[in-house]
């Protein structure tokens, strides 16, 4: 049997599913010849057996730690796994679905997958028109945007810069410093993060003084976030909000035409 991979928003598209709540993925899965079984496991969070000979394959979900938005787009990965891997036996890792191991540059077989998840789960075409009920590119707009699309803020966030709405960067943080971050195109590739978060930033007090999460986005000199010269020119608007014990995410939306890739 033949099988040739597809990308996430031609299978939504195939299917005609317009709306984030017609995404439903245990009916995807079963069309694609994929049975889904949730059960807890020990050392994974999700694993595909297929057999492509056949086109029939079984995925597991962890369901231990009952977050349903995880699940959600462990199964997704998995889903990516089967469509561009077809054939092969895979155990993926938290760090392999979605976490940092993912995001890492050059073409992995995790980042494909976390690739595919993120177009299945928040496809370009359902994005756009759901962002015209938004006036700004705020964590109030990510936030109810993962709810109507059922991922997890951080998701929502990395997909809306990497989808380039405003230029944006998204950056985790722990105690010992940047853990990843994510441009958008049109912010110019010289401006390089800090390495550790600068006292002045509102991530710096809710990581290091536990001081609540930023509501909206603030006004901030670049050079709070950014050693590049010519920063302390510029100005940017920082939201931050924690994810776990030593780790906070922060977006973070330009405004200076200058700092715009040329
Ligand atoms: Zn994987």
């Amino acid at each position: 049997m033949t099988h040739s991979p597809r990308r996430a928003e031609e299978i939504l598209q195939a299917l005609r599913l317009k709306r984030p709540e017609d995404i439903n993925l245990e009916a995807i899965a079963w069309l694609q010849g994929a049975k889904v079984d949730y059960r807890e496991m020990d050392g994974c969070e999700a694993c595909i057996h297929g057999r492509a000979d056949v086109g029939r394959a079984i995925i597991a979900v962890n369901d231990a730690h009952g977050n349903l938005r995880r699940q959600r787009f462990s199964l997704a990965h998995e889903l990516g796994h089967w469509e561009w891997h077809r054939g092969e036996h895979l155990f993926c890792a938290k760090e392999d679905i979605g976490g940092s191991k993912g995001r890492e540059r050059g073409m992995s077989r995790e980042k494909g997958a976390n690739r595919f998840a993120s177009e299945l789960l928040m496809p370009g075409f359902m994005l756009k028109s759901a962002l015209s009920d938004f006036r700004k590119f705020d964590m109030r707009t990510v936030r109810s945007l993962s709810d109507a699309f059922s991922v997890s803020k951080t998701a929502m966030a990395y997909r809306l810069v990497d989808l380039d709405f405003e230029p944006s960067l998204l950056a985790s943080y722990s105690r010992g410093g940047l853990n990843w971050f994510k441009r958008s195109k049109s912010v110019g590739e010289r401006w390089f993060l800090r390495r550790t978060l600068d006292p002045q930033s509102n991530a710096y007090d809710i990581l290091h003084k536990g001081a609540r999460d930023d509501i909206s986005l603030s006004l901030m000199d670049a050079d709070t976030w950014f050693d590049t010269e010519g920063a302390d020119r510029h100005e940017l608007c920082e939201q931050s909000f924690r994810v776990g014990d030593d780790e906070i995410m922060t977006l973070l939306v330009l405004k200076s035409e200058y700092m715009m890739a040329r």
